[in-house]
């Protein structure tokens, strides 16, 4: 029978198997999962299960705590610097009830109040949530966007 290859967002791997694959102690991602620096995809069970992108997302969250020297609030106010608005195209009347547009102090993702782009979007599947997925930091991204 033909195998197919497991595709690098399909989130497969349990807690264990995540922080064997990083490096990274089960509790730290927990904390992590905790301030809202990864949205984990949540099983009917309640179990968390990790892709492979995720695996990268905790290796980034990871350096910027232990090499570059922020700490979660820091990281939190570098993620809120995405520019959700812009990559998504809200509406001015949308980005003044937006809390995400009128916050620098969490991500995008974490606000309670979105707008109607928002509300009906998996944010785990949201292209501005998996911008560290696909650049090696932020920074990398805006290079990208502003010129
Ligand atoms: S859908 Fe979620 S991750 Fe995407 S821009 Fe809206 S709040 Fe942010």
């Amino acid at each position: 029978m033909e195998s197919h290859p497991v595709e690098s967002t399909t989130p497969v791997y349990t807690l264990s198997t995540t922080c064997m694959l990083s490096g990274i102690p089960v509790h730290s991602i927990r904390q992590y999962i905790d301030k809202g620096l990864i949205i984990p995809f949540r099983k009917e069970s309640n179990r968390n299960l990790f892709s492979q992108t995720d695996v990268l997302r905790l290796k980034y969250v990871h350096r910027l705590l232990n090499d570059d020297g922020l700490n979660i609030a820091g990281i939190r106010s570098v993620l809120a610097l995405i520019p959700c608005w812009s990559i998504r195209k809200c509406s001015e009347a949308e980005r003044t009830k937006c809390q995400a547009y009128n916050s620098s102090t969490f991500p995008c993702w974490e606000a309670s109040e979105k707008g109607t782009l928002c509300k009906n979007t998996n944010c785990r599947e949201c292209e501005v949530y998996r911008i560290v997925e696909n650049y090696p930091d932020v920074k990398s991204f805006l290079k990208t966007i502003i010129h």
